[in-house]
């Protein structure tokens, strides 16, 4: 293959945010992927057990879209935005039946306070595991629910293992927003046009001892003035890419500082006309008053589709990948059945599921990555250039302020492509 100034390893939201900045400078890159599409953790499928909606598998919301760089790249070609903030309709549920209004309200106000509790520990201690800030709060009736979500729902890390500071400084704010049609529709679409993309080209080896670097391929290698290393901190921890010379300790030590989270999604599509009493994209859950509870939290019928997903993570979805896809269906349908009683049983009896198994897929080995509780420097640490700017490493456990999302990804693959330029 050709001598170019950069070689992007990998086609997700920061090698394809690195080529676009790349090819804006006037530099010449050739991206490498691996699988046989672009996206990476972005993308939208149609699945027939679904009735061919779509459906995305990984990413969905573009989150703090008043800060997102992909929100105006969407509107600037026109394509549809949807308001999830305003088109979701929220149910909790107390034990078996619906939240009342005080505690409605109780729960509404929680999210701050679990914030500020939050805010008050880092004030004097460095970091602490998430657990913490619910521990110190005992009297909340909330707190634990509000510690389920942003622990194991959204950061796919159980609140034990995840660094409160790590949390505090990618805080989500702001609305979010969701491409009609899907956010790998999106993405695959709008933003691999024009770039030079070689896909099925898994890269094996680095070397970056000489004045650029070698990029060895299953289809042969290319040599470039610099590399940009966008592969999940999980494809880099299983050593599925060899450096040459290896990388230094304070880099390998970033990247074991940063483990993949699960999140895995399960799907299940209604037949007959019950829709459990829910609206349209309804989203459903549960005070939870044990730290480490297994919770699913669950959207139904969301953009008018008639299926209804639930989102389980951390420590609970690793052991769902490990019991395997029927048991995950049967975890979903008894947590619904929790709440709607044997309904939920004739509702989802027409077999039609899907199940989400990013702990499966080489290329990924997980949903995202997490800090553990002191390392919360890890992310700078790794995105750090390497010899003057001829190795760097990018994605969304790069980025500090947006880590884990698309919009992480793509802002620190445009920053690592500024240095390599
Ligand atoms: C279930 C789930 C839900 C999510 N929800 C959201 C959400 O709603 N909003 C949001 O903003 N973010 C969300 N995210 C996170 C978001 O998808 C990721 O943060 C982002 O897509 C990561 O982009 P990346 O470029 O860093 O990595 P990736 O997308 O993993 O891209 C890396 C690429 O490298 C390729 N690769 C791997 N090994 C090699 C190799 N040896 N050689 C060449 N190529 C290789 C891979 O195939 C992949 O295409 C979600 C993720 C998951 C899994």
């Amino acid at each position: 293959m050709s001598d170019v100034d950069v070689a992007v390893i990998g086609a997700g939201l920061a090698g394809l945010g690195a080529a676009t900045a790349l090819r804006a400078a006037g530099r010449s890159a050739l991206v490498l992927e691996a699988s046989d599409r672009i996206g990476g953790r972005a993308w939208t499928t149609h699945p027939a057990q679904l009735g061919g909606v779509w459906f995305d598998m990984g990413a969905v919301w573009l989150h703090s879209a008043e800060i997102n760089p992909l929100v105006p790249i969407a509107r600037a070609v026109g394509d549809t935005l949807l308001r999830s903030d305003e088109l979701r309709v929220e149910r909790t549920f107390v034990g078996t039946r619906e939240a009342t209004a005080e505690e409605y309200a109780d729960y509404g106000g929680a999210w701050q306070r679990y914030e500020d509790r939050a805010a008050d520990i880092l004030r004097t201690r460095d970091d602490v595991p998430m657990a913490e800030v619910a521990r110190s709060m005992p009297d909340d009736p909330w707190a634990v629910t509000v510690e389920t979500w942003e622990g194991p729902i959204i950061c796919c890390a159980g609140a034990e293992e995840f660094s409160l500071r790590d949390w505090y400084r990618n805080l989500l704010s702001g609305s979010n927003l969701v491409p009609q049609g899907g956010i790998g529709a999106f993405v695959a679409r709008r933003l691999g046009e024009g770039l030079d993309i070689r896909w099925a080209t898994p890269v094996t080896k680095v070397s970056w001892n000489g004045s650029g670097v070698s990029v060895e391929t299953l289809r042969g290698r290319v040599t470039a003035r610099s590399a940009i290393v966008t592969v999940s901190t999980g494809v880099l921890a299983a050593g599925a890419i060899a450096f040459d010379p290896p990388l230094p300790p304070e880099v390998l030590s970033s990247i074991h500082a940063l483990p993949m989270g699960l999140a895995m999604k399960v799907a299940l599509r209604a037949t007959g006309p019950d829709r459990l009493d829910l609206p349209l994209h309804c989203s459903v859950d549960r005070q939870v008053k044990r730290s480490g509870d297994p919770t699913m939290g669950f959207q139904c019928w969301p953009y008018k589709r008639d299926y209804v997903q639930g989102w389980v993570g951390g420590p609970v979805a690793w052991e769902l990948a490990r019991a395997g896809e029927a048991a995950a269906v049967d975890f979903a349908l008894g947590q619904l059945r929790a709440l709607f009683g044997g309904r939920v049983d004739r509702l989802f009896g027409g077999g039609q599921t899907l199940v989400t198994r990013w702990d499966a897929d080489p290329f990924v080995r997980g949903a995202y990555s997490f800090v553990r509780p002191g390392d919360a420097d890890a992310r700078i640490a790794l995105a750090q250039p390497l010899a003057d700017g001829r190795l760097l490493f990018a994605g969304e456990a790069c980025h500090n302020g947006m880590a884990g999302t698309v919009a992480g990804a793509w802002i620190s693959g445009q920053d690592a492509a500024r240095i390599a330029a």
